[in-house]
């Protein structure tokens, strides 16, 4: 049995590490012993074999070894120190650009170094250059006489080098084999059966392996086992967060459904299956007094406002209020004249409240909010404000939700606890998450999925084609116009400030409007006043505007049905999901509808992929597989990256086969060793979500 562990030591332990670099570790996460074995190398150095100097090739790093055959000092640019060495197969020069005078008289002709760099590149002559190679002066009877094996190369931070990282690894592998111990935290049955190593194998194999590891990360059970433990890790923490939740108290609403049933009829539309089917999942979450933690997911134009409205009658005929959370101050006023409307006859207050309402409004407003006759409230962040008090708060709906990262909801979902007893939440994302994703990155949350459309929807119609065709694009558009359909024009430009990309639109609307002068053209872009944005969405949904151009403001949640032809400009610089949400913008009509997607010749094979995908599928689940595959995971969780999606060893699309594993491990975990959980959660999650919380 071992009597202590490094988990519990901490790192000032080791030599060498004072305060100050205590504090630098610190921000790695390394704050015990243990943490230090957990930074693993990222590629290792093969130092157990010399190369001959004919044989070095261009990117590789190499051991070799050769004579000095010429050494100068020359001035090109900046003083360096040239030496050339051979070893009778070719020559190779080595390139200091710092150097002392000693340095440069052992440089001797004729004298024996033994040298390790990075091959950089071959000259004209074809000899090979390296910058600052590591050396050694040896004599020739050393010569091909190697101690050193594989060698790890660590992840260094500024004022920690490749040595300290060395030596602290070392050490604390020292002290393991003195006795002392490392906590594996995965059950030893669970390691049998899935043929993994134990902890301390996998780490001596990570850092000092006996052989080249392979690249193929499977092909290696001692990173297999740590990705595993890290999967599991988030797993467990996530279901935790869950389990915490459902403990807490929340109100629960026994409501009739008569508001809702009114509601319904007075639509003109009957609702989908799928929207029927989530309503009432979250009913039954809604009727229960724990809090619900719920995502709807649905794709663009699913119908999600209204399954949201259904919520909130709950909430209201319960005598709770309700608040709802848009991402921009376009949509939080579209929700609120959609609701107004919708539930006017059902003596239902609806108020919105956003970043423009000041003064006497403001204080209205938050008045009626605080006293309880507000029960809908829609707004942006602005709800959320310290001086925005709800008198009975009993239900958050967050519109969009990749907006808002975890951290935010759950501070979200504090502020709306009285003594105790915390309100529900539903989140609603037209953002399909792939399944695998969804697994861990929302595992706090249980998941409802409206995966039909309403009836009448053609899908939309996709063409790709260059900048250079823009005068054919332009004359499609008033064809179209001249046959009754309405026009979004996107001007996109992602990496510049919002400044340019408003301008860019300006300039796109003056070139529109001076090719097609007898069309109406409107509009709308970020650097306008919500209340411009707003009369001039207003003039297009009422068919007063043709042409609407705009940035990609219009991106969330806008509903005009009569625009039925969509052009986008640059559409090579937009992500996938963000091309997928413009164009939902269209085809929520009865008319066929179509998108033009434009680009800038020439492209790069990734945007050639994700326009050629955008023009075979209008399928949000497909568009965000393939999404996850060319951006990564982290790009589509967007904010909730920062915190719990940060792996260390693990990458969602490559280990995507372990996860259905990983979910069955966890359950088992809480099952026969429920005390591991603590500490694997605290190893791989706990000190890096602080440190991404700060
Ligand atoms: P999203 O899920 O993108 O938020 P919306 O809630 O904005 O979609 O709905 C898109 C449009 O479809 C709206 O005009 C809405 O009134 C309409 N709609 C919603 N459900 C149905 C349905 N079952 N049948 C017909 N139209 C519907
Ligand atoms: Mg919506």
């Amino acid at each position: 049995m071992v009597d202590s562990y490094l988990d519990d030591l901490p790192i000032t332990y080791l030599k060498g590490v004072g305060e100050k670099v205590a504090e630098k570790l610190s921000r790695l996460g390394i704050v015990s012993v243990a943490d230090i074995l957990f930074h693993l190398p990222f590629r290792y150095e093969d130092r157990s074999k010399v190369v001959a100097i004919g044989s070095l090739k261009t990117g590789e790093s190499s051991l070799f070894e050769g004579q000095v055959e010429l050494a100068e000092v020359v001035f090109r640019g900046r003083r360096s120190l040239l030496v050339r060495l051979s070893d009778g197969t070719g020559f190779v020069t080595l390139r200091f650009f710092h150097f002392s005078n000693s340095q440069k008289q052992a440089m001797q002709r004729g004298q024996w170094l033994r040298c390790f760099g990075d091959i950089k590149s071959y000259s004209k002559q074809g000899i090979a250059d390296v910058v600052h190679p590591e050396y050694q002066l040896i004599n020739e009877a050393q010569r091909g006489v190697i101690q050193e094996g594989l060698l790890a190369v660590y992840p260094v931070t500024d004022g920690l080098h490749q040595a300290s990282f060395r030596k602290l690894i070392r050490q604390a592998f020292l002290l393991l084999q003195q006795g002392m111990g490392i906590r594996d935290c995965l059950p030893q049955s669970m390691l049998s059966q899935r043929g993994l190593p134990t902890l301390v194998d996998s780490l001596q194999q990570l850092h000092y392996p006996d052989t080249m590891p392979s690249l193929d990360a499977s092909q290696r059970p001692a990173f297999k086992r740590l990705i595993f433990e890290e999967l599991l890790a988030h797993h467990l923490s996530l279901s935790r967060l869950k389990k915490g939740v459902r403990c807490d108290v929340a109100p629960s609403f026994k409501s009739t459904g008569e508001s809702r049933q009114r509601f319904l009829t007075s639509l003109g539309f009957e609702l989908t299956n799928a929207q029927n089917r989530v309503i009432q999942e979250i009913l039954s979450d809604l009727a229960r007094s724990h809090p619900m933690q719920r995502l709807l997911q649905g794709d663009v134009g699913s119908g999600k406002t209204v399954v949201a409205a259904c919520a909130a009658l709950a909430a209201t005929e319960a005598g709770y209020q309700v608040a709802m959370m848009a991402p921009t101050e376009l949509l939080a006023e579209q929700h609120f004249k959609n609701f107004q409307l919708w539930l006017k006859d059902l003596g239902v207050q609806v108020d919105w409240l956003v970043g423009q309402h000041k003064g006497k409004t403001y204080e209205s407003i938050t008045a009626d909010i605080a006293e309880g006759r507000s029960n809908i409230v829609i707004g942006t962040q602005a709800l959320f404000q310290k001086k925005v008090i709800f008198a009975n708060l009993g239900l958050v709906i967050i519109d969009e939700q990749h907006r808002f990262g975890v951290h935010q909801r759950l501070a979200l979902r504090d502020k709306g606890a009285k003594t105790g007893v915390y309100p529900h939440q539903l989140v609603m994302t037209a953002t399909p998450i792939p399944r695998t994703l969804a697994m861990l990155g929302y595992a706090d949350l249980d998941l409802s999925i409206i995966n039909e459309l309403p009836p009448g929807r053609t899908p939309v119609t996709t063409a790709v084609l260059p900048v250079s065709k823009r005068e054919q694009i332009i004359e499609r558009i008033e064809k179209g116009v001249e046959d009754g359909r309405q026009v979004y024009w996107v001007c996109t430009l992602v990496e510049e400030s919002e400044a340019l990309q408003c301008q860019a639109a300006e300039v796109a609307a003056d070139l529109l409007r001076e090719c097609l002068p007898r069309l109406k053209i409107g509009l709308v872009h970020g650097r306008m006043t919500a209340q411009e944005k707003q009369t001039v969405m207003m003039q297009f949904k009422q068919q007063a505007l043709q042409v609407l151009v705009a940035t990609t403001v219009i991106e969330v949640g806008v509903d005009v049905p009569n625009a039925s032809l969509m052009v986008i400009e640059n559409a090579e610089r937009l992500g996938l999901a963000q091309l997928h949400q413009l164009r939902g913008r269209v085809g929520r009509g009865q008319r066929e509808s179509h998108c033009v997607l434009m680009y800038k010749a020439p492209l790069s094979k990734n945007a050639s992929e994700r326009l050629s995908i955008m023009r075979e599928t209008t399928d949000g689940f497909k568009i965000a597989e393939k999404d996850m595959q060319l951006r990564g995971p982290g790009e589509i969780l967007g904010q909730r990256q920062a915190g719990f999606m940060r792996f260390k060893v693990a990458d969602l699309v490559r280990d995507a086969e372990l996860l259905d594993q990983v979910a069955l491990s966890a359950e088992e975990v809480l099952r026969i060793q429920p005390e591991l959980v603590e500490p694997l959660v605290h190893r791989w999650i706990a000190n890096s979500v602080e440190y991404a919380q700060v």
